[in-house]
This record gives structure tokens, C-alpha cells and sequence, in this order.
């Protein structure tokens, strides 16, 4: 089955964390097909030598700086960078087919199945269903696809400025013309779903078979505490209602991904306690559950730190990023 091939993306290292759990829980069940990373040049050395360890291809695609028509339409639509870097995939024409995954998700089980299924294959959106959500799709690599793709991104752009948005627009009747091109929701089943729909969840969790951490918190975002193998918990976390994907993330990530990360100098530290990196993560985590300030929401508190603009004097203090990190090592 050299011919077909899982394939991911990640443009910068915290996802490249999230490709790499990805790629060792493909391994994990057996896959028989190659696994594929696009990466750009953004990603660090050292993390690239890991990507190697883990994955079959690591191809680094440059939308910004080729000179290919991906650059044109970059030129003309500088917001939809992500979104084109994805359409990438479409021009790995030495496979016959294959399966996107985003570097978000995590397979619980072997999925080689999915290469019965034709272009475009996908699980609905759990916001739009009508919409299929671009997180899990299955395609055929092709220049003119590409092509096609590219065009309709320069002319039309993407109704939700991301590569969603443009794929529902070119795969226009995927939601009514042939249900087998409809994967099962458990092949795509995003976090959201969980508490949004717990009974259903319940029903039918047990025979998840792809999780997809969708939205703007991505696991590697939480803190995880290995000896009691879990993710610290923030009571109004809705995503933690059922925190074992998330903590099977972690899992996977410190047993397998952390040691090789650590052997090619990637990572500080994986002996003990808060890793730099962690306390970083958890100040970050920490502007997310503060206490907003009366003024502002804590959405635009969290926008405002993700910006650069974090509030020294408020919420974002010393005393309190000490305070939460103490309650951490408690
Ligand atoms: N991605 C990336 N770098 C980014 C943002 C996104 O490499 O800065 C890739 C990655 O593969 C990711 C996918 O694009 O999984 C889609 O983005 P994301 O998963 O963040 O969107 P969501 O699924 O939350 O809508
Ligand atoms: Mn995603």
C-alpha cells in the first residue's frame, strides 16, 4: 500500500506536537499506509529530526516563498496563508489516495478502512452539518484538483476564511448527492460534541475511532501532571467533562513523543516537575480561567493575551500567575 498515504500539516511547532501524537497513534494501530507530514519552514531543526522518526515523508512546502501559482493567490489573499498551505496535500500526486487528518486529532483505533471510500469523503460538522468538517477527509491527489481549488480561493475566497469553508464550496454536494461519501460521525468526533450531546455520547462514545480536539484550546495548550496522569482540570473546562481523550493525548505524548523530543534537544526537560515549556503553557491556560476584569470579557481578556497585550497589573499579574502555579505543585 505504498500508494496511499495518511497525510498531516503542521506550520509551526506546537503543532508539529500535535502531528507527532497523531503519527505514533497511527503506528500504534498497525497502519499499513505511509504517513506523510507537511511541514514549513517555520518549524524548527531539531523538532524535523523527531518529524523523521515518526513519519515516512516530511515535506516542507513554502507557500510564501515559491514562485508557483500557490504564491500568486497568496498575494491576493494573504488571510486564507493556513488555508492554501493545507491545499497543499492535493499536489502529492505519487500517492493514488489518501486521508487528511489535522494535526488536532488522534486515532483510537486502525482506520485503514477509510481507503475503501472515494473523494471527498468526510463526517459532517458537528456546528453545520451540511457542512462537512475539513478535519478528517478522505482525497485523491491531483495537479488539476489543486489547481481548481486554488482558483476558486483567489476569485471566491472562503466563506469562513479557512480551508473549511473553501472545500465545502468546491465539494458543494457532498451533503446530498451520495451518502457513502458521508463518514461516520465516530470517524471525526470533535470535543464539542461531547458535552453538547452527552447522552448521545454516551450511547455511542465507546466506538469512537478518531477524536478531533477542535476549537481554539488544542491539548497541548493544557497542563498534565504525570503522576496522576491527568490534565489539570479548570471547573468551567467543558472539555473536561470527559477528559480521557485528552488525557490519552497526554499520555501518548509524554511516553512515546517527550523522550524522543528530549534525545534530539527539542525540549528542555523531561525528568521531572513543570518543564519550561509546561510553565509557559500554564500562564497561558491561567489568562484563560482568570477572573475577567469587569471591563472586558474573558474572551477578549484571552484574545488580548494571545495578543501580546496580557494585563501585568490585572489579571495576568505576577501575584496571580504565582498564585495559580502554586496551586499547581500543591
Ligand atoms: N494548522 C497549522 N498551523 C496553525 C493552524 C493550523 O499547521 O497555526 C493546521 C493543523 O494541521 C491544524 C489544521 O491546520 O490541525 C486546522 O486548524 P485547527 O485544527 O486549529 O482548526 P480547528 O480544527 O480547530 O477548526
Ligand atoms: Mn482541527
Amino acid at each position: 500500500m505504498a500508494d496511499q498515504a495518511f497525510v498531516t500539516l503542521a506550520t509551526n511547532d506546537p503543532y508539529v506536537k500535535g502531528a507527532l501524537v497523531l503519527g505514533s497513534s497511527l503506528r500504534n494501530h498497525n497502519t499499513t499506509r505511509k504517513l506523510v507530514v507537511l511541514i514549513t519552514p517555520q518549524v524548527s531543526d531539531s523538532i524535523r529530526k523527531v518529524l523523521d522518526k515518526v513519519f515516512d515523508v516530511v515535506r516542507v512546502v513554502d507557500v510564501l516563498d515559491s514562485e508557483d501559482s500557490a504564491h500568486l493567490a497568496l498575494m491576493q489573499r494573504p488571510e486564507l496563508g493556513i488555508t492554501l498551505t493545507k491545499l497543499h496535500c492535493w499536489a502529492l500526486t505519487e500517492y493514488t489516495k489518501c486521508v487528511f487528518m489535522d494535526a488536532d486529532t488522534m486515532v483510537l483505533s486502525n482506520i485503514d478502512n477509510l481507503f475503501e471510500r472515494e473523494e471527498l469523503s468526510a463526517a459532517p460538522d458537528p456546528g453545520w452539518p451540511d457542512c462537512f468538517n475539513s478535519g478528517v477527509f478522505v482525497f485523491q491527489p491531483s495537479i488539476e484538483t489543486y489547481n481548481q481549488l486554488l482558483q476558486l480561493a483567489t476569485e471566491k475566497g472562503s466563506f469562513d476564511g479557512g480551508d473549511q469553508g473553501l472545500l465545502n464550496a468546491f465539494f458543494s454536494n457532498w451533503a446530498t448527492k451520495d451518502i457513502h461519501k458521508h463518514l461516520p460521525f465516530v470517524y471525526n468526533l470533535s470535543s464539542i460534541s461531547i458535552y453538547s450531546y452527552l447522552p448521545a455520547f454516551k450511547a455511542f462514545g465507546a466506538d469512537a475511532k478518531v477524536v478531533h480536539f477542535l476549537g481554539k484550546v488544542k491539548p497541548w495548550n493544557y497542563t498534565y501532571d504525570s503522576k496522576t496522569k491527568s490534565v489539570k482540570s479548570e471547573m468551567q473546562d467543558q472539555t473536561l467533562i470527559h477528559p480521557e481523550f485528552l488525557n490519552l493525548w497526554w499520555d501518548i505524548y509524554t511516553t512515546r513523543i517527550l523522550p524522543l523530543l528530549t534525545e534530539h534537544g527539542a525540549v528542555k526537560d523531561a525528568s521531572t516537575g513543570l518543564k519550561v515549556e509546561e510553565v509557559t503553557e500554564a500562564v497561558a491556560q491561567m489568562s484563560i480561567a482568570a477572573p475577567p476584569q469587569p471591563s472586558i470579557s474573558s474572551e477578549e481578556c484571552r484574545e488580548r493575551w494571545e495578543q501580546g497585550q496580557a494585563d501585568y497589573m490585572g489579571a495576568d499579574s505576577y501575584e496571580n500567575i504565582r498564585k495559580k502555579l502554586d496551586s499547581y505543585l500543591q
